[in-house]
């Protein structure tokens, strides 16, 4: 579910903080869904792994600190990402994992001073617990759709098992079958999705998982469509209905939503939007912001 174009990169401390800020919190279980990266060391910018691309200047392994990374956290470069070739950095979000394994399954310990293997395993933990707290992001999300009434008692349920396995110590993470889990949540994301499209008049387009990469959709009907992981890079969706949709880990990269309606658009996600390109005339979902770029241009 996670956009492929998301991950495996991450934000700068600052530049996602701020970029963020406006994004509304939600919460479960004490959990807090969205980065808050003063709380964090830095994990996304070690545990990671990403290519040189369009999203990022370097190539960098897995567990290997980032060459902008400091040695307090703070990424050396955070005002200048995107010129720097660093956009994947400003679009990727934790959903909170990063300060929930630094601050409490490693409980406040940097990966630096810690002891002998610590560095290692938040590195491993990292990646499995920002998968639990993106299930999280969701499944709190699918109870607040009325719609989805009917499976509520069994939204409620996962919610609260994903949360004690978010909150399992760093050998119970390692152990953890997180795939297995997945699939478990999206058995249930699945049919709140068909609940809610259910409730659209007309024809839904079935566009799941669909290669719509630069597809000329301007001012297309997609209202109550499932566009579930469909890859919308550079896809001009300007002027688009999209009240409704699916849009779960569809790739928005660089796809142009100028003007378009999202409204009741639902599980979309903030790194997501802000990968793509829109306007002041883009009607968003009630829990997401606005992307700054999209008015400042930066
Ligand atoms: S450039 Fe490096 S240090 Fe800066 S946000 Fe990206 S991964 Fe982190």
């Amino acid at each position: 579910m996670t956009p492929p174009g998301a991950g495996p990169a991450r934000a700068g401390r600052r530049p996602l903080f701020r970029m963020l800020n406006g994004m509304r919190e939600r919460e479960t279980g004490g959990a807090a869904l969205r980065g808050d990266c003063e709380s964090c060391f830095g994990l996304c910018c070690v545990a990671l792994p990403f290519r040189r691309s369009a999203d990022f200047a370097v190539d960098k392994d897995a567990g290997t600190p980032c060459g902008n990374l400091g040695e307090d956290n703070r990424c050396g470069i955070h005002t200048r990402l995107r010129s720097e070739g660093f956009t994947g950095c400003t679009v990727y979000d934790c959903f909170g994992a990063g300060q929930r394994v630094s601050q409490v399954t490693f409980g406040g310990q940097d990966w630096r001073t810690g002891p002998p293997g610590q560095a290692r395993r938040m590195v491993e933990a990292f990646p499995v617990v920002r998968q639990l707290h993106e299930l999280l992001w969701y499944l709190t999300e699918a109870l607040t759709l009325p719609a989805a009434r009917p499976v509520h008692a069994d939204l409620r349920r996962l919610l609260a098992e994903t949360e004690r396995l978010a909150a399992g110590t760093p050998e119970e993470l390692a152990a953890l079958d997180v795939a297995a889990h997945r699939q478990r949540v999206n058995v249930l994301l699945l049919r709140t999705s068909e609940l809610m499209r259910a409730g659209t008049r007309g024809k839904k387009k079935n566009r799941r998982g669909a290669d719509l990469m630069g597809a000329r959709l301007k001012g297309a009907d997609l209202r109550g469509a499932d566009l579930r992981g469909a890859y919308l890079i550079a896809a001009d969706l300007t002027g688009a209905d999209l009240r409704g949709a699916d849009l779960i880990g569809a790739d928005l990269r660089d796809a142009d939503l100028t003007d378009a309606d999202l409204t009741g658009a639902f599980f979309l996600t903030q790194p997501q939007l802000t990968a793509a390109r829109g306007s002041t005339g883009t009607t968003l979902p009630a829990s997401l912001s606005r992307p700054a770029h999209w008015t400042t241009g930066l």
